[in-house]
């Protein structure tokens, strides 16, 4: 199905230099925190302030939010400082509150995203009113679950929609907090070109130091804007510390992104290069995942007194993974190859095992 989509129309839109930027903090804590954080982002040029007022936190008892006290903090940073305002929302009565507040911008988070229910009582709440919103990917990597919850955003008659990615929730925590899967974002993008894209740095990330990288590789994968958390003193945020950075910081970073003309024949090479990049990272990641089982035969092996290299066991690996290998186009020689050398890896670690005192 295809979107009835319009402009987001929303103030600071991309220049040559700089895309489109949202930025504050992951929580509006204090009045406080939050005129500072956005007089200094206001100073640096960000026209569109984040705070989230209703936090969805993974266990009780955390800074679950603000609650609407805060909202009234979100009407100053506009007049005072003339900026848009942003803040998530995840039920019907955030929405009426949000709307009833005058808020610019609304988002819907990735634990909502995930949940139809949710998406239709939001978009039930919405459905009468303009406002832009943007829907982030659901926490799982469904993109059709994603356009599903846009469907329903935009059937409730809002065009002005937008989407973030913020990366996909992994049980194994690695280099990110949220894996990128970038490939999921670039086929949303494929099917549904004219859906204006954010990247989320600070939850794909998970940490001060990945924001600037990953901010520069969607600006190379042709993404049309930023939500960043930022805080007037990061270390003391109530929630995400970790992954927010000052707004000194975050001007810094911007003004290094570099901003390549999306219209260039090297945006497709781009854009498959990261695919082999993240092949390449999965492969590693699995054949990870391969030594530590074979470790765990190795350790078997060694209760029961047997030899670490069973042949008959590996000369059927090889004809099944030889003949697999054709079937997908590939040389049996190069698939013999690669799995010998598997092979190889795998016997070493089982002879490690075997020799543990
Ligand atoms: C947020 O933006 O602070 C947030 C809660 O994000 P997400 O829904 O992506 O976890
Ligand atoms: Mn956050």
């Amino acid at each position: 199905m295809d979107l009835q989509l319009s402009p987001l129309n929303l103030l600071g839109t991309a220049s040559a230099q700089r895309p489109t930027v949202i930025a504050g903090p992951c929580s509006a804590e204090t009045e406080e925190q939050v005129m500072n954080t956005a007089a200094q982002l206001a100073g640096k040029g960000v026209k569109i302030f984040r705070a989230g007022i209703w936090k969805p936190r993974t266990k009780p008892g955390g800074f679950e939010g603000i609650g609407k006290d805060g909202l009234p903090w979100l009407n100053r940073v506009q007049q005072e400082l003339g900026m848009k305002v942003a803040t998530e929302v995840a039920t019907k009565s955030h929405v009426e509150a949000a709307l009833e507040a005058g808020i610019d911008v609304l988002w819907i988070g990735a634990r909502t995203a995930a949940n139809p229910f949710a998406m239709q009582e939001i978009a039930d709440a919405l459905a009468g009113h303009d406002v832009p919103v943007l829907v982030k990917n659901p926490v799982n990597p469904d993109l059709e679950l994603w356009i599903g919850g846009l469907e329903r955003i935009n059937q409730a008659g809002i065009t002005r929609l937008g989407v973030i990615h913020r990366g996909f929730s992994t049980y194994e925590k690695k280099l990110y907090r949220n894996l990128p899967m970038w490939h999921i974002p670039i086929e949303l993008h494929r099917r549904l070109p004219g859906l204006p894209i954010f990247c989320d740095p600070s939850h794909i990330g998970g940490a001060r130091e990945l924001v600037a990288p990953l901010c520069q590789q969607a600006m190379d994968l042709g993404f049309d804007g930023l939500i960043v958390e930022c805080h007037c003193n990061p270390d003391a945020a109530w929630s995400d510390a970790k992954q927010q950075v000052r707004p000194d910081v975050l001007d810094f970073i911007l003004d290094r992104l570099v901003i390549r003309n999306t219209a260039a024949s090297t945006e497709s090479l781009d854009v498959l290069r990261h695919q082999i990049d993240e092949i390449d990272n999965s492969l590693i990641e699995m054949l990870a995942k391969r030594m530590r089982i074979s470790r765990e035969i190795g350790q078997y092996k060694r209760e029961h007194d047997m030899t670490v290299v069973q042949t008959t066991r590996y000369n059927e690996i090889l004809d099944k993974r030889g003949a697999q290998g054709v079937l997908c186009g590939m040389s049996a020689d190069f698939i013999k190859a690669v799995f010998e050398a598997v092979h190889e890896e795998s016997v070493r670690q089982q002879i490690e095992i075997m020799n543990k005192n």
